[in-house]
């Protein structure tokens, strides 16, 4: 498949031929839309540039078509390449009228990177290309600040000799022993030796020798010259961006999100305007909407004399854009507002007309450079499920945005969210907080402290809570930060990679927490007086940014949370779906309807044998399993009956007026018998056999081969008195509630059918109990329908006959992905890791529907069905009844309901919504 997308990528690369796009002076070669081809960095510098008209300094992108032909051809580029960024280089110098490498004017760039998905952090950035020994006496000449020149020269080298001299090289060095750690530390003893704790604080003089000191370094720790050539450094750095689309983290990254590794980044190059050039300069990252809760508020944070890099590694407190943004740690900052209001006055202007032009929620990068403003970039900002509801409801209300989109804006995965643990209110009350710090992700954690990202993988997959504490995370901790339940950070703000990827994750996340004191060696971190070492445990409030000494009481999320419930009936005004719950029991069935479950699509018969008070029917039940004869076999299954009974009537109860699908029994026996000796001799004792013949019976029981055994319809075939019994019990349990008013309209569900005449037979019993029910109860309109399940591929295949026999269709994908992939849906976990390694399949097909192999399958089930009976109720019970993309594909098939465990109802609920939006705009845009 890979492989496919390359080549046709590649083909299309000849066809266009346009390798490089350029913006700024009002101009624009590409626009919004063209994401694919520019990323989405471009695509929006572009869509800025040339239709808003908005202040962008000049630039140009290099396609991701050329990071696919770099990939391609041995990391190389295209013949014409280098004429093509030559011609826009020069329109980029018209129109800011420097030039490239000159020495009396000298034009400095950017380069970044910029793919069609956002991957905040992953890959790489470039400042400050074309200072060179030549071109630093032309800058401070035009900008009289020494300081700031080898400031920015500073801050090249150690970009560049960090992303270009020992990353893109392949250097790998050992964890802290990198380049730009080791020039980290140099910059930090001479902060220590001149009593200065801010960078800013640093004369021009130690500066312009910390440059020299730098450059000597780089070549004796990467054995290479640092560059002085600004041609050789801009090419240095586009090769750079497009060797890190193949960076471990950026792998990894997309691995976690789904993100094709085929589509590669593109490369903007860009003017340079500095947020460093004094107290009139600034640069700062902004959401036109609050993205940790959705309030719609303009919500920052910048910083003065400083460059983008520092507002988002989180080295420097940022302050806040207005009263919306400020929190405990920043509330004595002032605000951009009251500092630069002229300035701030035009950027709130800008950031209203890019909410109306997208319609959507922006994540804004700008810089101010002596006073004027300059946009950087803009995408559609990460949010929290929190946040993403508010933000749907509000823009609604706002008509920004119609009812199928705000539907749309919110992910199932999102939505989940709003469904997690969060720190038990009253246990939370009781204690006070050992440490605050920035609530950047949502909910509450609690879990054993570990202190790198190993560690937090080896918990995770030891089934455990992992609290990642890490002094600031930066991206290769991602992986870690994902197994983690909880990240919190010593260092940062609301913008910074932790905060940028836990929102986008929806994890519960604590940044900028100064007040730890942290040993990540020696594994302790000391906060409120207490010293914590590897594996104690602590609890986060992500929403509030405070932490918790020990592991505090959790409590289901969901409750109580009105916003939830808005969106959720949004999106039931919209689906076309039902959303059933597989439930089997009274206490299921009621925990479902607070979901919002229309009704029971599963209740498993058997499921009364296992859980709470299950010991009585479980002990008749074996009695039955072992009865030597049929008239041992029915005294067992009389004495089972009304505890059946009972069990029916009170789930059909706790769901009416809702319809309940009730499953006959369907495992195989000997899942029941007991293995414990001493079981087995209470067991043995009442049916009035010794051990040996207990044995015996036992043994015969037992099957090579138990799921595709005597399982099933199967048992209602062989043994009918066990379907009789529970048809009686369906159908008093309905008469009985029925004359007590309540609505009870059993369907009574065959499981494991491989043919109609099973259909037939199990029928005939079913009708003669029912008639024989009524006739006792003598109640009135006791109405019921018989249905199978399709899980087996020969009943899919005959769907035709089988439809003629069958009220309706559920289609148990549990077994059927079982018994088509030939998988043993109970031993997979042997060998489907490697299957996903090697990539032979894409997916867990237990998880997510094999929409091509089985799914082809309920395509011909479901179209056969109809065309036998157009009213055929189809729904679908297997786990995937809960997975997103498998209810997407429900939809699309026209089925009636999905039907999932209760705590999936919700996600089932918006996916089947969103199903429905997405054929509806796809109506409309026709
Ligand atoms: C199925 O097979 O999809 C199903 C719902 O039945 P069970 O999981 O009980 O076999
Ligand atoms: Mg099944």
């Amino acid at each position: 498949m890979a492989k496919k997308t390359v080549k046709k990528t590649a083909k299309k690369a000849a066809k266009t031929n346009k390798m490089v796009y350029a913006f700024g002076g009002g101009k624009a070669d590409g626009n919004g839309k063209m994401k694919e081809l520019l990323g989405g960095k471009g695509a929006n510098l572009a869509e800025m540039a040339g239709q808003l008209k908005l202040p962008v300094p000049p630039g140009f992108t290099i396609t991701t078509e050329v990071c696919t032909h770099y990939w391609n051809n041995k990391k190389t580029y295209p013949k014409t390449l280098k004429a093509d960024v030559e011609a826009n280089l020069k329109k980029v110098e018209k129109l800011t009228k420097k030039e490239f490498g000159s020495e009396k004017n000298p034009l400095l760039v950017s380069v970044r990177s910029g793919a069609r998905a956002s991957m905040p952090g992953m890959m790489e950035t470039i400042l400050n290309i074309g200072l060179t020994e030549k071109t630093i006496p032309g800058m401070i000449a035009k900008t009289q600040d020494e300081r700031f020149v080898y400031d920015a020269y500073r801050r090249l080298i150690m970009m560049y000799s960090d992303v270009v001299m020992e990353k893109a090289a392949g250097i790998e060095p050992k964890d802290g022993e990198g380049i730009r750690k080791i020039l980290d530390g140099m910059l930090g003893e001479l902060k220590k030796k001149l009593g200065v704790t801010d960078d800013t604080q640093i004369p021009a003089e130690e500066l312009k020798k910390l440059c020299v000191e730098f450059k000597k370094t780089v070549k004796k720790v990467l054995g290479k010259e640092f560059p002085d050539e600004p041609t050789e450094q801009l090419w240095g750095a586009i090769g750079a961006v497009f060797a890190s689309w193949n960076g471990k983290r950026a792998i990894a990254y997309r691995n976690i999100e789904n993100i094709p590794h085929d589509w590669g980044t593109a490369v903007n190059v860009q003017t340079m305007v500095f947020g460093n050039m004094g107290e009139t300069s600034a640069t700062g990252v902004a959401f036109t909407r609050n993205p940790g809760n959705g309030d719609s508020h303009f919500y920052g944070e910048y910083l003065i004399n400083a460059q983008g890099e520092d507002v988002v590694a989180g080295i420097r407190t940022p302050s806040p854009m207005n009263k919306w943004s400020s929190n405990a740690h920043s509330a004595h900052l002032p605000t951009l507002e009251k500092t630069m209001p002229k300035v701030y006055k035009e950027l709130d202007a800008i950031q209203k007309r890019l909410e109306k032009h997208f319609h959507d929620m922006l994540d804004i990068e700008f810089t101010i450079e002596h006073g004027t403003l300059w946009m950087l970039q803009c995408r559609v900002g990460k949010r929290n499920g929190t946040a993403a509801v508010q933000m749907a409801l509000d823009m609604l209300k706002e008509r920004l945005i119609n009812k199928e989109t705000a539907v749309l804006r919110v992910t199932p995965h999102q939505l989940g969210e709003l469904l997690l643990p969060a720190i038990d209110p009253k246990a939370e009350a009781a204690v006070k907080p050992v440490a605050k710090g920035l609530p950047a992700g949502p909910g509450g954690a609690s879990g054993k402290i570990v202190f790198n990202s190993d560690d937090a993988i080896k918990l995770q997959a030891a089934g455990e809570n992992a609290i990642l504490i890490r002094e600031e995370t930066n991206p290769e901790d991602i992986e870690g930060m994902r197994a983690a339940a909880g990240i919190l950070t010593q260092r940062g703000g609301m913008t910074s990679h932790a905060a940028l990827v836990a929102r986008g994750w929806g994890k519960c996340c604590i940044v900028g927490c100064s007040e730890l004191e942290l040993n990540p060696a020696k594994k302790t971190v000391t906060m409120g007086g207490k010293t914590y070492k590897e594996g104690d445990f602590l609890t986060l409030n992500g929403t509030k940014g405070w932490v918790y000494d020990g592991a505090l009481k959790m409590l289901e999320a969901g409750e109580g949370n009105k916003n939830l419930a808005a969106f959720l009936k949004l999106a039931d005004s919209i689906r076309t779906m039902k959303v059933r719950a597989n439930a089997d029991t009274p206490e299921d069935a009621a925990n479902a309807r607070k979901f919002g479950a229309e009704g029971i699509g599963l209740f498993r018969i058997e499921h009364m044998f296992y859980g709470k008070n299950s010991d009585a029917p479980l002990f008749i039940l074996r009695k039955m399993i072992l009865a030597g004869n049929e008239i041992e076999r029915q005294a067992a299954v009389n004495e089972l009956f009304p505890y059946m009974k009972k069990s029916i009537k009170e789930t059909i109860k706790a769901m009416a007026p809702y319809s309940v699908t009730i499953r006959l029994m369907d495992p195989p026996l000997h899942e029941f018998v007991p293995t414990l000796h001493a079981k087995q001799l209470e067991l043995a004792k009442a049916l009035g056999i010794d051990m040996k013949t207990f044995q015996d019976r036992a043994a015969g029981l037992h099957e090579v081969n138990p799921m595709m055994g005597h399982r099933g319809i199967r048992l209602g075939v062989t043994y009918p008195e066990i379907t009789e019994m529970q048809s009686r019990a369906i159908f008093e349990a309905a008469a009985e509630l029925i004359k007590e008013g309540i609505k009870a309209v059993p369907e009574v569900m065959i499981p494991l059918t491989c043919d109609v005449n099973e259909i037939v037979k199990q029928k005939a019993i079913i009708r003669r109990v029912y008639e024989e029910v009524v006739a006792k109860t003598k109640v009135k309109k006791l109405n019921f329908s018989v249905g199978t399940m399709i899980e087996i591929p020969r009943a899919a295949v005959l769907a035709y006959e089988v439809a003629g026999e069958a009220d309706f269709f559920s289609f148990g994908t549990n077994d059927l992905t079982q018994m088509t992939f030939g998988f043993s849906r109970d031993d997979i976990g042997s060998f489907l890791p490697e299957y996903l390694k090697q990539g032979i399949l894409q997916a867990d097909p237990f998880q997510t529907l094999d929409q091509r192999g089985v799914g082809m399958l309920i395509e011909h089930a479901v179209a056969e069905g109809r065309e036998a009976k157009p009213n055929l109720k189809i729904g679908i019970c297997g786990e995937h009844g809960g997975d997103p993309e498998s209810v997407e594909f429900c939809h699309r098939e026209g089925f009636t309901y999905v039907s999932c465990s209760a705590f999936r109802v919700p996600i089932a609920r918006l996916a089947a919504a969103q199903a429905a939006a997405k054929e509806a705009l796809a109506k409309k845009s026709k």
